[in-house]
């Protein structure tokens, strides 16, 4: 190793930063990783998993309001917040042990410190006189809630400080409509705060297909969400236990708390990345070629730091192609094409491949095929509410480029049909696929007919 003291040195214990540094670990490398809040990083401790629960809490209101319909009767229910998020929390601490102890037996230096660059090989630690050096260093430092540049904005809280609550506000007002936005709207709903989303553009879930961002904002709606498109934020006031939210157009509302969910920034400012020449991206993001290298040939960057993909499971893929390409000798770019992903709202969302609108832009002539229908499970207790499914398929060589759901159980259906779609499936193969019945997933394999759009009335305003 000559004059380093670790072959690989990773700034950063979350999703990226310990799949790499396990691995390259396995694979003989000495290495050291610094993190300076919790091991396991956002997903474990302020993301993912603690929000999944709060989501399964959260659906439990409409489980047991239709339960009597299917039998069951139930006296004096109550929801009790300290119980739920401090189940929560017991289930983060025992993650975040599992992580340290999976990081120790591969024989990793685990350090519990905020650590910094001084130079392409050199890291300082903070709290320690001397620094190390390192051959390898990843930068996997993910990164933090944006806050919008308003008056009054150190009165917003964001995802963060969610999980950190001691008791529920009667309201929230959520500024933001992308999916941590919208999640935590439904999860507030669901546990009975009335909730308003504030968002300046014309639809919620900017990217997401057409057909998902209206289904899921009617759907929420219905379900007694404020939600406001169209609508700046000019400042916030304090008043009374809770705040007073002004808009640009005039009006205002009150609400016992404001969160900021307007996006996230990567964690790269105070890092010493200069210091090494590395190039930053506009957003302050590490700019890294396709196997995951920075400017700098030693420094590689994995994660929400280099702003790619900002999901879990590709920041795990990063780090894994990383260790092989720099610990095994096994070049491995990433491949950042259809990628599922999740809106965990109420209605879900799981969506694979390419939006109808990503597709026409694209240049593809596309057919769609479109099914909305009553769920089995929402008979009994007469719930109106429909699931979406939407296919769309390239019209020359029938391929199906994406599937879109809108409805229970949403992501898990689509987490399958991304391995179809990875294989390059056609259409055909869709409708040759038995169905499985009864289920809400057999619509993916029925929808016979192509979706024609409505024709307009002669003398409707569509028609004019
Ligand atoms: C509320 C919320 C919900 C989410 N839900 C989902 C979901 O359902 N599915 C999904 O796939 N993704 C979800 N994500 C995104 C997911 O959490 C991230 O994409 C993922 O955690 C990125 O991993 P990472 O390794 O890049 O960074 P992180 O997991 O953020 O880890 C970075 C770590 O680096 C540490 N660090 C930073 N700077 C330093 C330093 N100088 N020295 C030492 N340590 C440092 C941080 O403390 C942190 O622990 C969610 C995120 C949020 C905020």
């Amino acid at each position: 190793m000559g004059s380093f003291d670790y072959d690989l040195f990773v700034i950063g214990a979350g999703s990226g930063g310990v799949r790499a540094g396990r691995l390259a670990a396995e694979l003989g490398a000495k290495v050291g990783i610094a993190e300076e809040y919790r091991v396991g990083g956002t997903c474990v401790i302020r993301g993912c998993v603690p929000k999944k629960l709060l989501v399964y809490g959260s659906r439990y209101a409409a489980s047991l309001a239709d339960a009597p319909a299917f039998g069951w009767s139930y006296e004096a229910l109550r929801f009790d917040w300290p119980t739920l998020i401090g189940n929560v929390h017991r289930e983060v601490d025992r993650l975040n042990g599992a992580y340290t102890r999976t990081l120790e037996k591969a024989g990793v230096d685990v350090i519990l410190a905020r650590a910094t660059l001084e130079d392409r090989h050199t890291v300082r630690i903070v709290g320690r006189d001397a620094p190390v050096r390192a051959k390898t260093i990843l930068i996997a430092t993910g990164g933090h809630p944006a806050i919008p540049e308003l008056p009054g904005a150190e009165h917003l809280i964001t995802s963060n400080e969610c999980f950190k609550l001691e008791r529920l506000p009667e309201s929230i007002a959520i500024v933001g409509a992308g999916y941590i936005g919208m999640e935590f709207a439904s999860i507030f709903a669901g546990l009975g705060v009335k909730v308003s989303v504030i968002y300046r553009g014309e639809q919620i879930l900017r990217d997401f297909d057409g057909d998902l961002r209206d289904g899921l904002a009617a759907a929420m709606r219905r379900h007694g969400v404020d939600i406001r498109v169209n609508t700046e934020l000019e400042r916030i006031d304090k008043e009374g236990n809770g705040f007073r939210v002004h808009f640009k157009r005039g009006d205002s509302l009150h609400a016992g708390l404001v969160m900021a969910a307007i996006g996230r920034l990567p964690n790269t400012a105070g890092l010493g990345l200069q210091h090494a020449g590395v190039e930053l991206g506009w957003n302050g993001h590490v700019v890294v070629d396709d196997y995951s290298r920075s400017s700098v040939e030693n420094i590689y960057a994995v994660g929400d730091v280099t702003d790619r993909v900002n999901l879990t499971p590709v920041a795990i893929h990063e780090a894994t192609a990383f260790s092989e390409t720099v610990f095994n000798d096994k070049p491995t770019p990433v491949d950042h094409t259809t990628i599922p992903t999740a809106v965990f709202s109420d209605p879900e969302i799981g969506t694979v491949g390419l939006s109808e609108e990503e597709a026409r832009e694209m240049g593809h002539v596309v057919d769609i095929y479109k099914a909305s229908f009553r769920p089995m499970k929402y008979t009994l207790p007469g719930r109106e509410e429909k699931m979406l499914m939407k296919l769309v398929v390239d019209m020359d060589s029938d391929r199906v480029l994406g599937v879109h759901i809108l409805g229970p159980d949403a992501a898990e259906m689509v987490q399958v049909a991304a391995i179809a779609l990875r294989l390059g499936v056609t259409k055909a193969q869709f409708d040759a696929t038995m169905p499985l019945h009864p289920s809400v997933a057999e619509e993916l394999v029925t929808m016979r007919h192509k979706w024609e759009p409505p024709v307009p009335v002669a003398g409707s305003d569509a028609a004019a």
